[in-house]
């Protein structure tokens, strides 16, 4: 490609989008899968042929050899199996490339190998994965080749999800009803559909390549695991929205071109608050696009680093004491004319409405605050949530200066009649005040803040899936929306149960509301005071999946099935326990191989030179015997922890799975590599650096 291209004629020419589909289906197939698309009716196998057909002429005109189911399984990650368009030879020997309707709709993957938390018995060890024609499929290039890209689910053999598409697809279902029946409660004769939209900005690190190879606690696990502060940490702030460097600049242009090419509407790229580290958001998108399109970009940002001689970190929390990476997830919910039901509008009832909804949101994110803080936990993400870091473990909402006065005024009378100095919206209802338009204050310190015309979910780990955040919140609004309707539609006098209904709503769910800084000691206190769950772990948050509260919410809305609860918590549980014990193993490996006999080796090294300087003349050695003494100190106590960890290491591979194996590997496990690390941080800023078999955190993210 030559240096400068127009961006426009790039955008999706990988993607086998609504314009290709128009152009080269017939008009009666095409309007066929539109209805699919639109109304979610099934599609009959001859229209599949006729369009699997076609996309797999298009993508072999693309370079394609192979297509692939493209699914995300329980394990975090994306997941694909290929096969080759090619038929088997013909007498001549000649073969042929084809695809199936059968082929495109549904796969059947060897699936027994997925974490499915003992939903699928062995015996029935198939599943199946079927294709969501609500995301398009996509050419994507890399060493394997072309391969064409079918975004699926991926179910059980009794229909069970064992993926995270599935219950996202169904909690969209959801919203989308009680939506539509909260805005014909309005009046609103004319929206068909109510989709959530979704804005993941995502955060990450790069390091040199090179570097990198050399840490095996990076490759292992994603973080450091040793390692202290350099001497400069990130106290000044200064990377922050700071010149690009050109090596990094020079990846981010790959990044978005690829992007675009998959039809990714990348918008925006900074540096972030830590060094070494950097954002990049697309605009929002439909939900589960947005859902597949963060995978898209996570796995693009890790190719491209590759290819530039670089590393790129998706962990939540690569280096200790440097600013960890999460990702926010910006939620709103839009009509299919383009009506944003979270915008404060600008006509009488649309303000109503907005109250209406508002208060309903205030009402979920209260009643299910454990829900959504366990959507955001990985094992990864408990070293940022709760631990002094963006944002703390306690959900609350932030509602800016305005609204939160409006709520106020209708907790506080019952009625509002005033509302703050600021650019103002006329509600033209007496009993209620103006609403400010734009929410211009932040607060960076609230997990769930209102940002003008959205929430911003600010718990997500960086390399999770932003999947079920989006799963819990459509649900939960979905529910309270229900809620409303059922009794707003029952009403004799609407406008009177309306309004009594918003102040009921904004008066029993205040509590939710925060403004002040959520990393202060004060807010944990008040948090308590209040009533509001501070859950401090991955651990203790997975039991939220499973309480009689989550199970009906759930079934309710057809999102999950109480035994897909409960396999699902298994799992997570299963996760944390592998995780953390691939953590300690690696921690025993490197300081048992390479860390340790350096450590040896430099007092060796200092002995001899202690001897020879004795030899030599008589002059004071205090300085070197004392360092001899500290380092043999450490030495000893690194020792003493690395036996331990490797006792208490041993003692959980023999427990049995689920919850007590998980709080094992928390409490006793990552305590013991905690004690590990300790003396083996101080031996690094002690030992001569040319004998430190592993470049340090200085090395790493001040030398990109
Ligand atoms: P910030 O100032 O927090 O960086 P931006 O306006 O840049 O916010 O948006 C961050 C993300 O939110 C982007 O992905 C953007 O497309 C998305 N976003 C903007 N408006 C909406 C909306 N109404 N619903 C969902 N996401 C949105
Ligand atoms: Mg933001």
């Amino acid at each position: 490609m030559s240096e400068y291209y127009n961006v426009a004629d790039i955008f999706g020419e990988n993607v086998f989008n609504d314009t290709v589909m128009k152009e080269r289906l017939p008009k009666k197939v095409y309007q066929k899968l539109h209805k699919t698309i639109e109304d979610g009716t099934e599609l009959d196998l001859e229209t599949a042929d006729i369009i699997a057909h076609e996309m797999k002429e298009w993508a072999i005109e693309q370079g394609a050899t192979h297509y692939t189911h493209w699914f995300q399984p329980l394990t975090g990650v994306t997941a694909e199996k290929h096969d080759s368009f090619i038929t088997a030879p013909d007498s001549q020997g000649k073969i042929l490339m084809s695809f199936s309707g059968k082929e495109l709709i549904k796969g059947e993957p060897d699936a027994s190998s997925f974490p499915s938390g003992g939903l699928r018995a062995t015996c029935e060890a198939r599943g199946y994965t079927a294709w969501d024609c609500t995301s398009y499929a996509f050419v994507r290039h890399d060493a394997a080749g072309a391969t064409l890209c079918i975004p699926t689910a991926f179910c059980s053999y009794t229909g069970e999800a064992l993926d995270q598409k599935t219950p996202l697809l169904r909690s969209m279902q959801a919203v989308n009803e009680q939506s539509l029946r909260l805005l014909r409660l309005f009046g609103n004769t004319t929206s068909k559909k109510v989709t959530p939209s979704v804005g993941p900005e995502q955060e990450y690190f790069l390091v040199d390549k090179e570097k990198y190879l050399k840490r095996k606690d990076l490759i292992y696990t994603g973080r450091t695991l040793f390692g202290s502060m350099p001497a400069k940490g990130q106290e000044m702030d200064d990377h922050y929205f700071g010149s690009i460097r050109p090596r990094i600049a020079a990846f981010m242009k790959d990044v978005n071109e690829e992007l675009w090419k998959l039809g990714v509407p990348a918008k925006t790229q900074h540096n972030e608050v830590a060094p070494a580290q950097h954002e990049i958001a697309p605009i929002y998108e439909t939900c589960n696009l947005a859902v597949d399109h963060n995978h898209l970009v996570m796995e693009i940002l890790k190719k491209k680093a590759n290819e530039h001689g670089l590393q790129c970190l998706l962990h939540e929390k690569p280096f200790a004491g440097v600013n960890g990476s999460g990702k926010h997830n910006n939620w709103s919910i839009t009509t299919d004319d383009g009506i944003n039901m979270l915008d404060p509008g600008d006509t009488p009832h649309d303000n109503l409405q907005f109250l209406l909804v508002l208060t309903c949101i205030m009402k979920a994110i209260d009643k299910h605050a454990d829900l959504l803080r366990e959507s955001a936990s990985d094992v990864g993400n408990d070293h940022r949530l709760g631990a002094n870091e963006a944002p703390p473990a306690i959900i609350s909402m932030f509602l800016g200066n305005q609204l939160d006065d409006v709520i106020e005024q209708l907790v506080s009378t019952g009625t509002a009649t005033h509302s703050l100095e600021g650019e103002l919206l006329k509600t033209g209802v007496d009993s209620l005040p103006d609403l400010m338009k734009d929410a211009t204050d932040r607060n960076r310190t609230s997990p769930f803040a209102f940002t003008g015309n959205k929430f911003e979910f600010r718990m997500v780990g960086s390399q999770d899936s932003i999947s079920q955040p989006n799963v819990v919140l459509n649900t939960i609004v979905a529910e309270a929306f229900k809620e409303a309707c059922d009794v707003l539609e029952n009403a004799d006098d609407f406008d009177k149960a309306l309004h009594d209904l918003i102040k009921k709503q904004a008066t029993e769910h205040q509590r939710i509301i925060f403004n002040g800084d959520g990393y202060s000691e004060a807010w944990i206190e008040e948090a308590a005071r209040r009533g509001l769950p501070n859950i401090p772990s991955m651990v203790d948050a997975i039991g939220a999946l499973t309480t009689d509260k989550a199970v009906k919410l759930f079934e309710d809305f057809g999102v999950f099935t109480e035994a897909e609860l409960k396999s699902r918590a298994e799992v997570l549980y299963e996760n944390y326990a592998k995780e953390i014990n691939i953590e300690a193993r690696a921690m025993i490996n490197i300081a048992s191989k390479s860390l340790i006999p350096a450590v040896i080796k430099y007092i060796t090294s200092l002995a001899e030179s202690v001897n020879a300087v004795k030899a030599a003349c008589d002059c004071d050695i205090s300085v070197q015997t004392d360092l001899l003494k500290d380092c043999s100190a450490l030495l000893a106590q690194a020792k003493t922890a690395l036996s331990q960890l490797e006792k208490v290491t041993d003692a959980g591979l023999e427990m049995e799975d689920g919850k007590a194996r998980a709080e094992y590997y928390r409490d006793v496990v990552k305590a013991a590599m905690t004690e590990l690390r300790a003396p083996i941080d101080k031996l690094e800023i002690i030992v001569d650096k040319k004998m430190w078999p592993m470049p340090s955190y200085g090395d790493l993210i001040y030398e990109v």
